[in-house]
């Protein structure tokens, strides 16, 4: 065991034997890096499975490839710890938290039941759940996209939001103000879902209908220990979010709400964890405050999405993912909450088209309190904007004592930048 030890410089790691994580990653995961460097830093050895020859990292020697959705990738990942025994397991994204809860309930480590691990990627089976908890839940029926829609779209009252049951970063959520709307919302996400062909049948043939939620939105990071929770950071998203669609924008920490409702919020979160089953390891929230309540959207048992981890800074020089990999091998934490402000701004995607260059890069990274400003996509990348799109043009962090301050930074920032695109000819237009 590594201790933490007081001394003349702060806190200092003391080596023991070495510790060992397994992450499990899908190919396209944002996280995987911080993990590995989290590791490196902490003294934790992170070995990485994930899918295709091209998925890791060229920092990385070791790690398993492996299809994530093959029935001999339990066996698999068990082999790999019969030489070299795992401490702790850790899922970096939803695709990957059944397998992983698999993995250390079958070794015997701290895991989310593999029940509850569906349940927090699965947005159908959590409002059924959230239901029977009694916790506050838009109205919601489950449309069948294999059968005749006429009867199944009967009764229902406007505004809703139509998605699909299983993907995430808002893919396929769209808002609709009446029954026209809603078709157009409905084929949309079908022809979506038609794309998406690593899904089971279940995730891809089934549309989640809910009344529309107003009021402003937060996203909460946690951590759970034998089922309780520990609030890391609670970011308040000051862009309304109205629709048609969801694009994920600032993202400012501390939050600015009242004391009273933020301890709302961690009750309900702590409420939605108990009724999924969640025991173990992160989890995501975002709830929307309406009517005096604070409404799940949804809870993932994962770390906030993209390069967002980035913004947290605990004590001693942890980040985000070095907090989990400590606490899926059981170090004792240091959990004092960041200190000052700070925000990310996930860079809006202007429109589709072939990213030509982002101008103005120096100049929003000369603001004061801006951070980094990080493109996250290469020339010649196709973009493709919300609902069909799943990755992210860029992020730009700021940090200030103040959260006002760190949103205006942000959005100063904001304002240098011009992202440049030609169009995306389709190929028959192209040639022919
Ligand atoms: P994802 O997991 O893809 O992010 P969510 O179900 O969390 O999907 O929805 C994404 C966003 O869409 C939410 O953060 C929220 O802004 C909006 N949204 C989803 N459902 C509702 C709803 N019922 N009412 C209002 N807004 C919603």
């Amino acid at each position: 065991m590594q201790r933490l030890r007081r001394g003349r410089r702060g806190l200092r790691l003391s080596r023991g034997p070495q510790r060992r994580v397994l992450l499990i990653a899908p190919p396209n995961s944002y996280r995987t890096f911080a993990y590995l460097d989290a590791g490196r830093r902490h003294g934790i050895d992170v070995v990485v499975a994930s899918e295709g020859e091209h998925a890791l990292v060229a920092a990385l020697a070791g790690g398993l490839h492996l299809d994530l959705q093959a029935p001999d990738a339990l066996e698999r990942l068990l082999a790999l710890n019969a030489r070299t025994p795992f401490q702790g397991v850790v899922a970096t994204d939803d695709q990957t938290v059944e397998l992983a809860s698999r993995v250390a309930a079958a070794l015997g480590l701290p895991h989310n039941p593999p029940a509850a691990a569906l349940c927090s990627r699965r947005k159908d089976l959590a409002r059924a759940r959230l239901a029977a908890a009694g916790l506050p839940v838009p109205d919601w029926r489950l449309l069948r996209l294999d059968r005749p829609l006429g009867p199944q779209l009967e009764g229902l009252s406007y505004p809703l939001v139509v998605k699909p049951v299983s993907l995430s970063g808002s893919r396929g959520v769209i808002r609709a103000d009446h029954p026209e709307a809603l078709r157009e919302a409905i084929e949309r996400v079908r022809r979506l879902l038609a794309g998406e062909r690593q899904l089971p049948a279940v995730e891809r043939e089934q549309l989640l209908l809910e009344s529309f939620v107003p009021g402003p939105e937060l996203a909460v990071e946690g951590l759970l220990t034998d089922g309780r929770l520990e609030v890391l950071a609670v970011f308040d998203k000051p862009d309304p979010l109205e629709g048609p669609f969801f694009e994920e924008t600032y993202y400012i920490t501390p939050s600015r709400h009242p004391a009273e409702m933020l301890e709302r919020v961690e009750r309900r979160i702590a409420a939605a964890c108990a009724a999924y089953g969640l025991r173990e390891g992160p989890v995501h929230a975002e709830l929307r405050l309406h009517a005096g309540d604070a409404w799940i959207m949804e809870v993932a048992s994962r770390t906030i999405g993209g390069y967002c981890g980035r913004l947290l800074r605990f004590e001693a020089g942890h980040g985000l993912e070095a907090l989990v990999l400590r606490h899926a091998v059981r170090d004792p934490l240091p959990l004092v909450p960041p200190t000052g402000a700070a925000g990310v701004l996930m860079i809006p995607i202007p429109g589709a088209g072939i990213l030509r260059r982002v101008e103005g890069i120096l100049a929003a990274q000369r603001e004061p309190g801006v951070e980094e400003v990080v493109i996250s996509v290469r020339e010649g990348y196709a973009l493709v904007p919300l609902p069909e799109g799943a990755s992210y043009l860029g992020f730009i962090f700021a940090r200030a004592d103040e959260p006002a301050a760190a949103e205006r930074a942000l959005r100063r920032a904001h304002r240098h930048l011009r992202v440049v695109l030609a169009p995306n000819i389709p190929l028959s237009l192209a040639t022919g």
